[in-house]
């Protein structure tokens, strides 16, 4: 098994719909922390609004599945980009992954894992024998 990110991009928003399509994605499993959200947002940045709204109109379901614990923080943000979230996933461990890819109706071979992780979200996408693509880890000072 390689366990090597499948593709590395610098931030979330260099996955293009069009990228989406030319790969054959169709369900984008997602880490919130340092992926999607830097720890000092409170809601979602205009960034991330816009891109959800891309890819889901190129027809691809986003799922964010977090180690986060915390679920009321997590709703509040997902709420107004209206993304499903799963909290308290236990990455590296797959098995909210297996879940989240099933109920989606997706079959796992069109689905990633997209996170700025090595040791949970790249090895949790292995596990799940899925794509893993990584972002580089968000920082507050860009
Ligand atoms: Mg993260």
């Amino acid at each position: 098994m390689c366990l090597h990110a499948d593709k590395k991009f610098e931030r979330f928003e260099e996955i293009t719909p069009e990228l989406l399509v030319k790969e054959n994605v169709k369900l984008i499993l997602c880490d919130f922390d340092n992926t999607l959200r830097l720890h000092s947002e409170k809601e979602p940045a205009e960034e991330l609004a816009g891109w959800v709204k891309s890819v889901k109109s190129a027809g691809v379901k986003i799922i964010i599945i977090s180690n986060n614990g915390r679920k009321k923080m997590m709703k509040k943000f997902c709420e107004p980009i209206d993304v499903p979230c799963v909290w308290w996933a236990k990455k590296p461990l797959s098995t909210k992954l297996t879940e989240a890819i099933k109920d989606s109706g997706v079959e796992p071979k069109f689905a990633v894992m997209l996170g700025d992780k090595w040791s949970t979200d790249v090895l949790a996408a292995k596990f799940a024998k899925i794509r893993a693509y990584k972002v580089n880890h968000r920082r507050n000072v860009i």
